[in-house]
């Protein structure tokens, strides 16, 4: 776990020895429940600390001293799975508070015994889809910073995610491999939910062996109410020019 620390140090935040702890203690319970959750294919205990905890700490590249220090800050991780990447910056950053959604109820009760054992506060679990949760009014257009890793195409990924960003805010989608297309052909979704690209940020450490993008798109206009629309059309009609 040194050289956790050491690639944490890398990205500029400092990994104490109680937050050691809480990531050996994560990887040991994701890999005690991965049979019955279904978590994650990657097991191996170097490659968790590089694939996992490590990428989704790469996200806090993109944030703004004061979305990090803040603990009014509210953050919301769309497709959470097994907590990536939302969990890990909660455990890095400690302050903002934090919402992880969910649609398998498998994965939600994982991340409820976790977040248990890892004593964290301010941390809440929804299990439902994207779709029915961003029109509750306590959670539309009520985050300061929406994360999402490995959910969707990015043209599907904006209908899901923006809804749930505040004006002024942001969301930040992880993405690996060609990007070129991807942003092209969510281009048109972007504009009609009400965001802006503001940033693709490339992420090249030497851990990963390959690139990997953070997609920043900020909050610029309310989302239309008929957005997202109901369960699946994200996904099977992407909203494309
Ligand atoms: N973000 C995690 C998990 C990716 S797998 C990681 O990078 O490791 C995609 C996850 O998104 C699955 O757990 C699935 O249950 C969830 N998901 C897919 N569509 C969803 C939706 N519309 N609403 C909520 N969760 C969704």
């Amino acid at each position: 776990m040194v050289e956790l620390a050491q690639w944490i140090g890398k990205l500029g935040m400092e990994l104490g020895p109680s937050q050691l702890e809480q990531f050996e203690i994560y990887y040991h319970e994701m890999m005690d429940w991965n049979e019955r959750a279904s978590l994650t294919a990657i097991t191996d205990h170097q490659e968790v600390q590089t694939k996992h905890f490590v990428d989704s700490a790469t996200v806090a590249l993109v944030l703004s001293g004061e979305e990090v220090r803040r603990s009014s800050t509210k953050i919301i991780d769309i497709g959470t799975g097994a907590g990536f990447p939302g969990l890990p910056l909660k455990i890095l950053l400690r302050q903002p508070r934090l919402t992880l959604l969910d649609s398998t109820a498998k994965k939600a009760a994982f991340l409820r015994h976790v977040v248990d054992k890892l004593k964290l506060s301010d941390v809440e679990i929804v299990n439902d889809r994207a779709e029915r949760v961003a029109h509750l009014p306590q959670y539309r257009e009520q985050f300061d910073v929406v994360v999402s890793r490995a959910v969707a195409p990015l043209a599907t990924l904006v209908e899901l995610a923006l809804p749930f960003c505040r004006l002024g805010g942001k969301f930040i989608a992880q993405k690996k491999g060609t990007l070129e297309q991807e942003t092209r052909e969510a281009r048109k979704a972007i504009e009609v939910l009400g965001g802006r690209l503001s940033e693709v940020r490339r992420i090249e450490m030497k851990v990963f062996r390959d690139v990997r993008y953070l997609v920043v798109v900020g909050k610029i206009s309310p989302t239309p109410q008929k957005y997202p629309r109901r369960p699946g059309m994200p996904g099977k009609r992407p909203i494309h020019e």
